[in-house]
């Protein structure tokens, strides 16, 4: 222990260090988990979190299927319309749900009833109804086409409102209607504006040429004389259009009256009727309003009981919300008091005078910067009759804050705390999977009690969670750039010289150390007044209160000016310390600690009783686990300390390096050193060279004890284990994935079964060509791509693409730009044939086999995955089905097929793909053209993997945080060309060597 530091810290930093202590760095998707014992790390790693990811899947498949709900409610909505709907003969129009189920309305008018007509001639229903060409049950058919697929309206953009890009994007896909002169007109009316002012802000920022719309357009109109191509979505108001079209067009062949003609159009698709009464449509409304107010079922944030609606509690929401706001003053936080609050109360008592949400963001801006968002809560609450969504306390909670009582007031212990159902709705559960790793990195799962401890009990968990402010901001970005120095800022705080109150203030204004730091007084803006020259001068090397203390009527006019001071109350502490040692620190609860670390300490301490261990406390209390809540200013602080050992040697990185997700790790690793709060501030008081923003390196004061840094670089040399951690498991669907390998059990024997499946003749491939099923087909698939030039490279509808774009243009995104075109040309060309039956193989090895013990059966083979399929053939029926999928590590079950030997036999290294994950971390050895070290796998593909190093931050997470780094691999690259950092690609010869080196070491 060094003899240069005052007994009582140096005893602190002596019994601080020998215990185990634990440091986690929170983020959305991104974390580190260190353990600290001494100066040694025993254990740090980043903790990556791909959640989202999945998460965006089903939340896909969730649309999915709400989708087709709300296609049956609109259905059933139309019907009631419909059977509401009288004819001037007095009949009814039929039943829809009747009409779609005869099959002559299944088909496209005429199909059905002669047999030679094909489909692609025929006129839809639609159109039909258009020309006026039905009867009632056609234009019923035709509503219910036009009501099952209404469009997409994502964009939810008005003609009027689209910039350019949008307009072109729109003209591309969409169909005018040649019947309904609406929409045409609109179009040519918003392209008439364009040319009208070419420079106008509307057009947005990447510019389309008039004639480039021009030409869009008037494909979109020679698409509009056709049916509407299957399975292509269309924008909402085609779709509207075509409604009102379909309307007009049956009313007048059944000599509806104009009124009538015109409410139904009202009625379906919406607009102004002739009183200007405007309506969304049956076909637009909305069936299932967005939830909120279900989807987080959060208790009270004190005692956890059930909170009521806010509606039914408007007034007590409000007065707890202006009791909860705080303004900013000297850069801290502070209840309102009470003129400030009357504001906010004047306008709860005569709603009408208060002002609106810009106005209130205002006021409350003026107030505290931090707090702006909360304008629209408090608009809502005042001008809203029934505001959505339920208070965040329960009843007699809320009363208690509606009346300006804290938490304190109602006697809940911190330690008491509840936990919420929905701990972190937004973070998806990522707490509770980081807390499930802590678990198994702290303790023994099969122990209890002080043996369970994986590392010795620990003393200290400190946390650093972001603000849900400073959240919102990019990595790296500044709130708001302070262009004033310190010494103005302090300056500020005390309204000029803090030592004014004494009188005779001269000279210029500096900082002041008001405990002296000859004395052990830190460096920390709490610690520093500004003061004048003179009174500088004259205080010395003291504190105030020897300095003042001979003086007793100096001392208590300086003690009352103190107390009415605005800084914090640390800060007056410090000022009237009457001893000769800087004050410890407050130990009470962190108040307003925020929720989402309220909650992991909760999270802490149900696992800690798991393990039949003292609870962690949120207060400090000598010799208990204290959890601790460090801002990210403090990290940054003590990595600026600890980037150098003392003997000059490098420890942490300084600056941080975003691009490594080895920061998360390091900063875990400086939480875990960082002394508790009481005595946090005297560690700063140590001088060294270190950095200062300009990067020249200087002689610093305030910086922390170098005794408490842990050793970084000597865990980095030492590590066998990957610093990188994936949260949960990212297993390789061997469909469509590598695994999908093609085997032919009798490749010479053509008749053997083979799956025959339909692909869109723009899709098909040089592959595709031999394996068309009919002979006559496949001659005039082989025509066709004599005709677009087939090279042998990417579909027929790519070539045709490339031959339309011209041999100029090299870009791949041009040439994927005239695929629509491509393709509409193709359907012109060849109008009959649209798709073609092909053999397919794909996915393993397909046979055909009579079990003993039941009826003939397809089995594909999954080398890869060990993996069996079986597809049952019904008897009689040509359909198969694929029936039961069973996963089979063992060969027993193929020999009860009995197979014979594969041909090709499957290769050892392909085999082996199949037992790599995604994100799984490896360890490979040195090359020339890599270096030995750990990696992380980011893709598996037919031919091996790619991996990267484990420092590169993955460009999910990279993109999701708003850092901008090095590329990770693109989207179909095969790796090591595109240029990309670290990528690197590895065969399956090197998994073969990589899979039998971590053999032969498991032998070992
Ligand atoms: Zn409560
Ligand atoms: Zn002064």
């Amino acid at each position: 222990m060094p003899s240069n530091l005052e007994p009582t810290l140096g005893d602190r930093v002596h019994a601080f260090l020998s215990t185990v202590r634990v440091g986690i760095d929170f983020g959305e998707h991104t974390g580190g988990i260190a353990i600290v014992r001494g100066n040694e790390v025993l254990h740090a790693e980043t903790v990556l979190d791909f959640h989202e990811a999945t998460l965006e899947q089903r939340r896909l498949l969730r649309r999915g299927r709400r989708g087709r709900h709300a296609k049956k409610m609109r259905l059933a909505r139309l019907r009631s319309w419909i059977l509401r709907q009288q004819l001037p003969n007095g009949a009814r129009l039929p039943d829809p749900y009747e009409i779609m189920r005869r099959r002559k309305y299944m088909a496209q008018p005429g199909v059905f009833e002669s047999k030679g007509t094909s489909p692609q001639d025929a006129p839809s229903w639609v159109s039909l109804a258009q020309d006026g060409k039905t009867d009632a049950a056609g234009f019923v058919r035709a509503l219910t086409l036009i009501f099952q697929r209404r469009g997409y309206k994502w964009d939810a953009i008005a003609l009027e409102e689209m910039p350019d890009a949008k307009m072109k994007d729109f003209l591309l896909n969409a169909r005018i209607p040649a019947g309904n002169t609406g929409l045409a007109d609109e179009v040519k009316l918003q392209i008439e504006r364009r040319r009208a002012d070419s420079t106008g802000s509307f057009r947005g920022k990447s510019k389309v040429s008039v004639e480039e719309l021009e030409g869009c357009f008037l494909r979109a109109l020679e698409r509009g004389k056709k049916p509407p191509r299957p399975r292509l979505a269309e924008h909402r108001s085609v779709k509207e259009s075509d409604l009102r079209a379909v309307v007009e067009g049956f009313g007048k062949s059944a000599s509806l009256a104009r009124e009538t003609i015109d409410r139904w159009k009202w009625e379906l698709a919406g607009g102004n009727d002739a009183r200007g009464i405007s309506r969304a449509g049956l076909l637009n409304k909305v069936l299932r309003p967005a939830r909120f107010d279900n989807r987080l079922r959060t208790g009270c944030a004190w005692c956890g009981k059930a909170t009521p609606r806010k509606a039914r509690v408007r007034e007590l929401a409000y007065r707890a919300a202006v009791n909860n706001l705080r303004a900013r003053e000297n850069f801290r936080p502070r209840p309102l008091n009470e003129s400030e609050k009357q504001v906010f109360l004047d306008w709860w008592s005569k709603p009408e005078t208060a002002p609106g949400p810009d106005a209130i963001k205002a006021r409350i801006k003026k107030l505290n910067p931090d707090q702006d968002r909360m304008a629209r809560q408090f608009h809502d609450l005042l001008q809203n009759e029934k505001p959505k969504g339920r208070a965040s306390l329960c009843q007699e909670h809320l009363a208690m804050a509606a009346q300006g009582k804290t938490m304190r007031d109602a006697g809940v212990d911190w330690q008491r705390i509840a936990v919420r159902k929905a701990p972190n709705p937004c973070g998806e559960r990522h707490d509770a999977r980081v807390m499930r790793r802590l678990e198994n990195l702290l303790f023994n799962p099969l122990l209890r009690g002080d043996s369970a401890w994986r590392y010795g009990p620990v003393s200290y968990i400190s946390l650093e969670i972001p603000d849900p402010g400073t959240e919102q901001l990019g990595k790296g970005k500044q709130a708001e750039r302070k262009t004033d120095t310190l010494t103005e800022r302090l300056a500020a705080e005390t309204d000029g010289c803090a030592y004014k109150v004494l009188g005779s203030c001269a000279g210029g204004l500096d900082k002041d150390h008001i405990f002296p730091q000859s004395k052990g007084g830190p460096d920390v803006r709490m610690n520093l007044v500004a003061a004048c020259a003179a009174h500088n001068k004259e205080k010395d090397n003291r504190t105030p209160h020897a300095w003042l203390a001979s003086e007793p009527g100096r001392w208590s006019a300086f003690e009352q000016y103190v107390q009415k001071l605005g800084v914090p109350e640390r800060k007056k502490i410090i000022l009237l310390n009457k001893t000769p040692e800087y004050p410890p620190g407050d130990p009470s609860p962190l108040a307003r600690i925020g929720a989402r670390p309220r909650q992991f300490a909760v999270l802490l301490g149900k696992l800690f009783a798991k393990y039949d261990v003292p609870l962690p406390r949120v207060d400090y209390r000598l010799g208990e686990t204290l959890i601790q809540r460090i801002s990210g200013g403090e990290t940054h602080a003590f990595r600026l300390s600890w980037c150098k050992k003392p003997d000059g040697s490098n420890n942490f990185p300084y600056p941080k390096d975003r691009s490594s997700t080895f920061n998360h790790a390091e900063d875990a690793a400086i939480l875990a050193a960082m002394p508790p709060h009481t005595w946090r501030e005297q560690v700063r008081c140590w001088r060294a060279e270190r950095p200062n923003a300009k990067g020249e390196w200087l002689p610093r004061p305030g910086l922390a004890l170098p005794e408490l840094a842990p050793d970084w670089a000597a865990y980095l040399q030492k590590r066998n284990k990957p610093i990188v951690y994936v949260l949960g498991r990212y297993p390789v669907r061997w469909r469509g994935k590598f695994a999908d390998l093609t085997f032919w059990l009798q490749p010479e024997n053509k008749d053997a079964p083979r799956l025959k499946r339909y692909k869109q003749v723009r899709n098909l491939k040089q592959p595709d060509f031999r394996n068309v099923v009919s002979d006559a087909m496949r001659a005039r698939v082989e025509r066709i791509a004599s005709e677009v030039a087939y090279g042998g490279k990417g579909t027929i509808s790519e070539a045709l693409a490339r031959r339309i774009a011209g041999p100029e243009v090299k870009k791949a995104s041009e040439v994927q730009q005239k695929i629509p075109e491509a393709v509409e040309q193709l359907e012109t060309t060849h109008p009959e044939l649209r798709r073609v039956q092909v053999f397919s193989q794909k996915g393993g090895t397909m046979a055909q086999v009579r079990p003993s013990d039941g009826p003939m059966r397809l089995v594909q083979i999954k080398p890869a995955t060990d993996g069996l399929v079986v597809w049952r053939k019904w008897e009689g029926k040509k359909k198969k089905s694929l029936k039961t999928y069973i996963s089979l590590i063992r060969p027993h079950p193929l020999r009860v097929f009995g197979l014979p030997r594969l041909h090709p036999p499957i290769r050892d290294a392909e085999r082996i793909l199949g037992q790599l994950h995604r994100h799984q971390i490896i360890w490979l050895q040195g090359r020339p053209d890599r270096s030995e070290g750990f990696y992380r796998v980011t893709k598996c593909q037919r031919g091996g993997a790619t991996v990267v190093p484990e420092e590169l931050v993955p460009a999910e997470i990279a993109n999701r945080e708003g850092l901008k780094l090095q590329k990770e691999p693109m989207e179909g690259g095969d790796g090591t060309d595109d240029g990309s950092l670290g990528t690197i690609s590895l065969g399956k010869r090197d998994l073969e060597a990589y899979f039998l080196s971590r053999k032969e070491k498991n032998a070992e």
